[in-house]
């Protein structure tokens, strides 16, 4: 029996995991791809204090990681389906059948790119569309690209892609960016970035080869065109992982994971961190502060019930 069980291996769920171990507390981080989470595919982060000169997310990805097992956190890796309670004690189950047991949980899965789900979409994944410019942006040298969305991971990426392609076109749907300002300002300094303002994509169109251009619609005209593009990156929110634990705590109605401000959720001994929490910013400088809330509440928990 493990006291802890962090599922998620973000900067929340590695956050979580440094203050319990340094709490001698017997943990266990459960990651279903790689330790960083989203911010290990992120290529450069500027806004996350101790960094003068910013830090790439695979490099503050591996330091988190690296802190938090110096301690004695335990990390697998598994894609937890479910978990049960048994009394006081909790069951997490992986896919892949196996089970551990714990005093207590912190819920730290983050989220998932949302699809737009348009025609096209799912079957030029992989040939023309992504969800990860610094996972894939690196195979569209000196092409033509658009990305979807207005917000700061579309406006980011948008400028990270610049390094390869030929012209990067933002396609929001409406005629002001969500982004930071300053993500904004440099984005229209940027001679390689074109913005098409009050866009909705309508179908990604391809061939053989891949995609070959995006159709799209103007919400104010009604005037549909096609934007020749042998990629499209799609950048338009997540979707957060609550489903392990949907039935036993308060989800809100986007599916986010509802917790007081001591990460404490309403499943008993269930606390939450990270972008998976329903709150209003979410940034890696708010995901390890919700893991370090989430981990001495865990503490406590553990204490007067154990
Ligand atoms: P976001 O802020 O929710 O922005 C999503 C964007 O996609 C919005 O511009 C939205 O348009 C657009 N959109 C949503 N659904 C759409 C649809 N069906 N079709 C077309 N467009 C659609 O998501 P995000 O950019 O991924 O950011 C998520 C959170 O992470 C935010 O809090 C953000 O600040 C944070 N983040 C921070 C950093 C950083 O600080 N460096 C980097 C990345 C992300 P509308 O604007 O019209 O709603």
């Amino acid at each position: 029996m493990y006291d802890i069980i962090i599922i998620g291996g973000g900067p929340a769920g590695l956050t979580a995991g440094l203050y319990t171990s340094r709490a001698r507390l017997k943990s266990l981080l459960i990651e279903k791809a790689f330790p960083g989470g989203q911010v290990m595919t992120t290529e450069w982060i500027e806004n996350y204090p101790g960094f003068e000169d910013g830090i790439s997310g695979a490099e503050l990805s591996r330091k988190m990681e690296k802190q938090a097992t110096k301690f004695g956190l335990e990390i697998i890796q598994g894609s937890v389906t479910g978990v049960s309670l048994d009394g006081k004690a909790k069951t997490v189950v992986l896919e892949d059948g196996t089970d551990y047991k714990a005093k207590c949980i912190i819920l730290a899965t983050g989220s998932n790119p949302r699809p737009l789900k348009i025609k096209g979409e799912e079957e030029f994944r992989g040939r023309g569309v992504s969800y990860c410019a610094t996972c894939d942006g690196a195979f569209f040298k000196e092409n033509d690209l658009v990305v979807i969305g207005g917000g700061d991971s579309a406006v980011e990426e948008g400028i990270f892609l610049t390094k390869f392609a030929k012209t990067v076109y933002i396609v929001h749907r409406r005629d002001q960016l969500r982004a930071t300002k300053v993500v904004q300002e440099r984005a229209f300094e940027n001679p390689k970035i074109k913005m098409v303002w009050d866009s909705v994509p309508e179908e990604i169109v391809g061939d053989a080869t891949g995609v070959t251009s995006l159709k799209i619609k103007n919400v104010k005209t009604g005037e549909v065109s096609d934007l020749k593009a042998e990629g499209v990156f799609i950048y338009i929110g997540y979707t957060p992982n609550t489903e392990p634990v949907k039935d036993l705590i308060t989800i809100n109605e986007s599916n986010y994971a509802v917790a007081d401000e001591n990460m404490a959720s309403s499943g008993d001994g269930i606390f939450i961190a990270g972008d998976v929490r329903a709150k209003p910013l979410k940034q890696i400088a708010t995901a390890v502060g919700d893991g370090a809330v989430a981990a001495i509440s865990a503490e406590k928990y553990i204490e007067e019930n154990f």
